[in-house]
């Protein structure tokens, strides 16, 4: 999963508007930026095998950021880091550690099994990987049903829709783009890349809701220049 893990950020951003979009963004990926820094660090460990159908990555090792105990832990440091550094109401923390732990989910559906139940345990993984046109499809259905919603969270609230098509353009882009480049060279590019898209995403979230795009705050200036 890879694109897929964002329609839970804008699933909980229209549920929850109360936290910044951008921090459910960093959430739906938080598992993967740790991931990213371990695997550039050379504490856990991924390998490429081209002969795999969907993803070619074979994840031999990532107890700290994918198994089952470090996703909860992480899912309840984020809501606390939330809560004692933003100021978020519990309601918008409880939404931010659900969107950190459904990558989790979201890894479970698709990964083959290489996700540990336990430290050392079981891996666990349902392998939609190697079914890669059910696996796209079920990426780009969840973002483009999150993102209705999130759209129509973007309305009530008075703000302009473009933005939200904007963003969900770029993120269908960055799935093609990602299906039709070959696997990077090494286990440091890929997590290099990885970290660099993830914050990269974050930042544009963050653009997004700093511009004032209220609907209404435009009508004057529309209603001057008519
Ligand atoms: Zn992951």
């Amino acid at each position: 999963m890879f694109v897929g893990h964002y329609s839970a950020a804008l699933a909980a951003k229209a549920a929850e508007p109360g936290a910044p979009l951008w921090t459910y963004v960093i959430g739906a990926q938080l598992l993967d930026i740790g991931w990213s820094g371990l695997v550039i660090g050379g504490v856990e460990r991924v390998s490429f095998d081209p002969n795999l159908p969907g993803s070619t990555l074979v994840l031999e090792h990532m107890p700290w950021t994918h198994s089952l105990p470090s996703a909860v832990l992480w899912s309840v440091a984020a809501a606390l880091v939330v809560r004692f550094a933003m100021k978020l109401s519990w309601r918008a923390c409880i939404f931010m550690s659900l969107v950190v732990f459904s990558h989790w989910i979201a890894d479970f559906l698709v990964h083959r099994p290489d996700l540990e139940l336990w430290f050392g345990g079981t891996k666990v993984g349902l392998g939609l990987w190697n079914h890669p046109l059910p696996e796209e499809a079920l990426e780009i259905g969840l973002l483009a049903v999150a993102g209705a919603f999130w759209a129509g969270q973007r309305v009530r609230a008075g703000r302009h829709v473009w933005p939200a098509a904007l963003f969900l353009a770029l993120l269908v882009a960055l799935q093609i783009v990602a299906m039709l480049t070959a696997a990077p060279g090494s286990a440091q590019q890929l997590g290099m890349t990885g970290l660099a898209i993830y914050l990269a995403f974050g930042a544009i979230a963050w653009l997004i809701e700093r511009g004032k795009d209220d609907v209404a705050d435009r009508l004057p200036a529309v209603a001057a220049r008519a």
